[in-house]
């Protein structure tokens, strides 16, 4: 007996857990390893349905690869540091700034910090059993471990040997407020529109009565200026206007000039260099040589006035020109963003501007002000107002490893391959150092200590760290901070005391040392790291190319001189159906476990693997998911269901019959060549990374080959009472089908396709079993084109019937095939008879005995086109032989025409085929294909249809009755003369299709009526 479908999702997840599935496919027993590194997420946060996406598109590879013999382990991993933590415990402790979070104590704030990480750490749990996740989270890698913490410093140790971290500034956008510079993706999610009064000002000549006008949007950056920068290669001029002599850019004067004045010379850019001017306004003190004009190529000239105002201490370009002319840093700003010293000490910068103003306005230093609305980034978390601050930090030198870093990934294979050889192989050309220090709390701590002397030493283990303090250090010292800060050190250098830099590292460099630090190498397991590096396969987020996959490569390329990954799979961001970003304010995000809870996991994920590639922004649909899911779940069901109900009254076991590949018949041999080729397709898909080829090829054969028509075709093959070979036949194919596609299934969905596998093989697991292998003796390129050449033309037959409005169940005289499928299908005859409902299937040579073609020109496309020519190309084209040029059209293939001595091809798009059967005719004509049917009716033909309609409603009614498929039953009618005839003519057809012991008529009956074909008929159906 093979038993119902009905465990849920739940049970199966359990009984796996039960079975011990994580630890058998981690179970080292000389399987070949498929190396897979987990991306850490975040447990501080709930699950989205994002993180569904990629987990599912991981673990059908895992499921994949396990099924296909290898060995995988499984080991989940934590991120548990950064900003995101600290600012949710500074919510929660309404704490407003860093010194809030001293005055409170670090060590508390960093315990907070630290039970924090893992409030969802349940929910994600639940989240990975209900989607049938399985990774190995009881043995996970977390970020804040002291053993994870201590590889992460062996290798910031190792990069330290090699000379690769140094001290520096990094104009970096910076929030006052989180006390902390934001990366470029941050900063990009928080632009808000502000207004601004910007101002031109007067910078004065010291040699000359003249002045140089400069545009600004941030007065507050005005007491750092340093110098100004003009284009070298553009026009300045020299202006006499309202009294005053002022210089600027030619191409802007219209602009920025407000009434009369007179051009008095001209001169270029570089003419300008090195002119010196009093410093604008004289309260912060240069230490080096400043005030004069420079050159730089950055300056632009559709804005502003042509000279820029130069703060290294707050722009990218700024910073670059002050380093090649060697000018001072001015920072009068304080990382809280106020003002340090000048008149503005202790006001914050941002809102400095309208005192500035005045300042400027009071000493003849503006020409005039602005207000202008423009976009301004905001700190993404805070709102804050950014700041670009050039930040003293601690840096990794990455650029100098920017070929070794570009060859590695060459070796990766990228799915898509764009991402890898354009937006991460560009952003790798164009590397940057790595900042790599934080000033913040809850980090790994930075391992450098510094000494007065200015030497600075890094630690590279625990041992190295006792090895150099000054004291004792407690073997469970734990590697945070505060505890770490009072460890004093002893200078190598000088023998001095060097304390910690307070500094913690960015969290990405955590994360991008998971290959070492998850296994605490080179401490401990130097076996197993070898063995798992570098990772067969990596998937997640496309945002991950600046985090993630940077982080592992950067590391790993610097520690193993490898990249870290061989094959990555890239996903896009999820959208709402109608395309725009999810976001919790607008409140159309979706909960992943109310989806699950709604349709089941095995539907959400088939349906996030069908709707689109990995790599394409997904737009959730939540109705397309439950339609899927009821197609393929519901039909794979259904060919369960009707598989078990058949072989459970015969009292089958499939696996034991035998029915040898020979002995089966042509349909048979057919459903096992497409099965076969669908393994070689799902197969080449998956290593390829292709999840979405792979669902929709299962589903097309599940749906429309094996259903829609072998099943259908076999339905009765299954009737028979006794055991033929025939029933073999069919008993073992439908077998092989069921089992195989539960194999297919099972890394994508893998709940009801085990529960599939289960009932069917009495075998342990779907998923402990091997994938199926392509059987190449199966395939028949013969059997399956004439196979499907049957089944296009019964589904043209159909919608020629449609056409017409003549149901399937009236039978018609014949159907026409075109004579040139006569070598190919002409055997199959009956199957066509039978699927159309006809007595007879004609292949026809000369087809225009039946219909005829007529070609017209498409006036949507042509008529732009040829305007009044038209006419005649109307014309020319009737002059042609209609059929065969529409045969020719159909093929694809293009015809030529002359219209007025012009000679054009013109294809289907541009030509309008319309077919006309001839009286009593239907046709349907498709790819180059068509049916045609014989619609003249007789009696003979009418009273089929009458005695078929009866059958139909007799078997609804038995469905309805709930009746066991070996029932007998009496039926009893009442109807005219002609219907009646017509179920006399077919007595022994309708007995036999509905199991009738009595079909009788009588003259008048309680019962349901129906009208049957036009006849009004009464009947009543009963168990006999
Ligand atoms: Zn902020
Ligand atoms: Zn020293």
């Amino acid at each position: 007996m093979y038993n119902e479908l009905k465990k849920t999702e739940a049970v199966l997840a359990k009984e796996w857990e039960q079975n011990n599935h994580l630890e058998r496919t981690q179970k080292n027993d000389g399987r070949p390893d498929f190396v897979f590194f987990e991306g850490p997420p975040t447990a501080n946060g709930r699950p989205g349905i994002h993180h569904v996406i990629s987990r599912t598109l991981k673990d059908s590879v895992l499921r994949y690869k396990s099924m296909k013999g290898y060995r995988i382990l499984r080991k989940a991993g934590w991120d548990t540091h950064g900003l995101p933590v600290e600012i949710a415990v500074e919510k929660q402790l309404g704490l407003k700034s860093k010194k809030d979070i001293e005055d409170y104590s670090i060590a508390g704030f960093n315990e907070l910090c630290k039970k924090s990480v893992f409030e969802y750490e349940a929910l994600w749990r639940e989240m990975s059993q209900k989607m049938g996740y399985l990774i190995d989270l009881d043995n996970p890698y977390i970020t804040l471990d002291n053993n994870y913490i201590e590889t992460v410093w062996w290798i910031l140790n190792k990069f330290n040997e090699e000379g690769m971290i140094y001290d520096g500034h990094k104009i970096m956008p910076y929030c006052t407020r989180c006390g902390t510079g934001l990366a470029s993706h941050e900063v990009a999610q928080g632009y808000k529109e502000i207004k601004t009064t910007t101002v031109y000002v007067k910078f004065k000549r010291k040699d000359a009565d003249e002045s140089f006008v400069v545009w600004t949007t941030t007065p507050w950056t005005l007491p750092s200026n340093v110098a100004l920068a003009v284009h070298p290669e553009q026009t300045y001029v020299k202006i006499k206007h309202n009294g005053e002599t002022l210089i600027l850019l030619k191409g802007l004067l219209e602009e920025v000039i407000e009434g009369e004045y007179e051009i008095v010379e001209e001169l270029k850019g570089k003419d300008l260099e090195n002119i010196e001017y009093h410093q604008l306004i004289p309260e912060v003190k240069a230490d080096k040589k400043a005030f004069y004009v420079t050159n730089a190529e950055f300056v632009t000239t559709d804005s502003g006035t042509g000279i820029v105002h130069m703060a290294p201490a707050f722009g990218e370009d700024d910073y670059a020109v002050g380093k090649q002319y060697g000018l001072p840093v001015l920072q009068p700003i304080g990382l809280d963003g106020k003002f340090t010293e000048t008149q503005w000490k202790g006001q914050s910068a941002m809102d400095t501007d309208p005192d500035i103003i005045e300042y400027l306005a009071k000493n003849n230093l503006l020409y005039r002000k602005q207000k202008v609305a423009h976009n301004y980034p905001h700190c993404w978390r805070c709102s804050t107002p950014l700041l670009y601050y050039a930040k003293q930090g601690w840096f990794i030198e990455m650029s100098k490893m920017r070929d070794e870093l570009v060859k590695a990934n060459e070796t990766v294979n990228w799915y898509p391959d764009f991402v890898g050889e354009k937006r991460f192989g560009n952003w790798l050309e164009n590397l940057n150092d790595w900042a790599l220090s934080r000033s913040r709390y809850w980090g790994t701590p930075l391992n450098i200590w510094k000494c007065g002397c200015g030497h600075f030493m890094t630690v590279g283990s625990r041992e190295d760290l006792a090895k150099k303090a000054i004291g004792d250090v407690a073997g469970d010292l734990e590697l945070h901070r505060p505890y770490v800060d009072e460890v004093i050190l002893k200078c190598e250098k000088c023998g001095g005391e060097a304390t910690r830099v307070p500094d913690v590292i960015d969290c990405w460099f955590d994360s991008g040392s998971m290959p070492f630090a998850q296994r605490h190498y080179p401490f401990e397991n130097v076996d197993v790291f070898e063995n798992q590096f570098p990772a067969d396969f990596i998937c997640e987020g496309i945002d991950q190319t600046r985090g993630w996959f940077y982080s592992l490569l950067a590391i790993s390329v610097f520690v193993k001189g490898r990249a870290p990954y061989k094959n990555v799979l890239v996903n896009d961001l999820v959208l709402d159906k109608n395309g725009k970003k999810m976001s919790k304010s607008v409140g159309n995000t979706v909960d992943p476990f109310e989806v699950m809870d709604k349709y089941s996991a095995d539907w959400a994920r088939w349906y996030l693997l069908y709707s689109n590639p990995a790599w394409t922004p997904k737009k959730f649909n939540e109705d397309i998911l439950a339609e899927l899911g009821s197609k393929y779940f519901g039909t794979l069901k259904n060919l369960y269901n009707f598989f078990t109900l058949y072989a459970n009254t015969d009292s089958i076991d499939a696996e034991k019959l035998d029915s040898p590949y020979e002995s089966r018949s042509e349909l048979d041999h057919w459903l096992l060549s497409k099965l076969n080729r669908l393994i070689g397709e799902v197969t080449s898909a998956m290593d390829s990374y292709d999840h979405m080829r792979s669902v929709r090829a299962i589903q097309y054969f599940v749906v429309e080959e094996f259903s829609n028509w072998y099943i259908r075709r076999s339905r009765r093959r299954f009737w028979g009472s006794e055991m033929t070979e025939d029933k073999a036949a069919v008993y073992k194919t439908t077998y092989e089908a069921l089992i195989t596609v539960a194999k297919l299934t099972a890394p994508f969905a893998p709940f009801l396709a085990d529960e599939i596998y289960v009932n069917l093989s009495g075998g342990e697991s779907v998923h402990l079993t091997t994938f199926p292998e392509k059987n190449e003796q199966y395939i028949s390129e013969k059997i399956e084109k004439r196979m499907d050449l049957v089944k296009d033309l019964a589904s043209l037959g159909r919608s020629a019937r449609e056409s017409v409005k003549i149901k399937v169940r009236q039978p018609l005289s014949k159907a026409i095939v075109d004579g040139r499928h006569r070598d190919l299908i002409s055997d199959l005859a009956p199957l066509i008879m039978e699927e159309l409902n006809v007595k007879d299937v004609v292949f026809e040579d000369n087809l225009p005995l039946y219909m005829e073609f007529s070609l017209k020109p498409n006036f949507k496309v042509l008529g732009p086109i040829l305007g009044g020519n038209i006419k005649h190309f109307s014309k020319e084209l009737s002059k042609l032989d209609q059929g065969e040029v529409a045969m020719k059209l159909e093929n694809g293939e293009a015809i030529e025409i002359t219209v007025e001595g012009d000679t054009k091809s013109y294809t289907k798009e541009e030509i309008m085929i319309a077919i006309n059967s001839k009286e009593g005719y239907t046709v349907r004509l498709e790819n180059n294909n068509f049916i045609i049917l014989d619609t003249t009716m007789d009696q003979n033909l009418l009273n089929e249809g009458y005695a078929r309609e009866i059958v139909s409603k007799v078997q609804q009614e038995r469905k309805a009755m709930d009746l066991d498929v070996a029932d007998r039953i009496v039926v009893k009618f009442a109807a005219d003369e002609e219907f009646s005839g017509a179920i006399e003519q077919f007595r022994e057809y309708v007995e036999n299709e509905v199991l009738a012991n009595v079909l009788e008529k009588v003259d008048s009956l309680e019962g349901k009526k129906e009208k049957l074909n036009g006849k009004e008929v009464v009947y009543t159906v009963e168990k006999a």
